[in-house]
């Protein structure tokens, strides 16, 4: 805590919202006896005073909205059209893999007879 009141031109540190950093800053403006304004002595920003305080970073906030805007990306691009060759249906698919499945037993029954 300051033992006195700041005074413009005083150099104090605070938030730069522009550097995003912890910076000395000029009081340019105060109100009841606290700064109100600071100018960045870094960028010459000038902006409220933080009160030193640096804004809790929201990692993970800003995570789940870029999330949520592929999502959004995703959801607002068309779908890919369907194949033009549809898959033939399970049951003739079925009746066509026991065919094989019989030639293949026909084959190994001639082998074994043979062998
Ligand atoms: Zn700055």
């Amino acid at each position: 805590m300051p033992d006195r009141a700041p005074r413009l031109g005083d150099v104090i540190d605070d938030y730069c919202p522009r550097c995003r950093l912890l910076l000395n800053h000029d009081v340019t403006s105060l109100f009841d006896d606290q700064a109100a304004k600071v100018t960045c002595r870094t960028c010459h920003n000038t902006h409220d005073y933080r009160h030193a305080q640096v804004p809790p970073k929201r990692k993970s906030a800003r995570k789940e909205d870029k999330k949520s805007l592929i999502e959004q990306v995703l959801a607002s691009m068309p779908k890919p059209p369907e194949p033009p060759a549809a898959p033939p249906p399970a049951a003739a698919a079925s009746r066509k893999r026991d065919l094989w499945a019989e030639v293949e037993r026909i084959r190994s029954q001639k082998k074994d007879r043979r062998g």
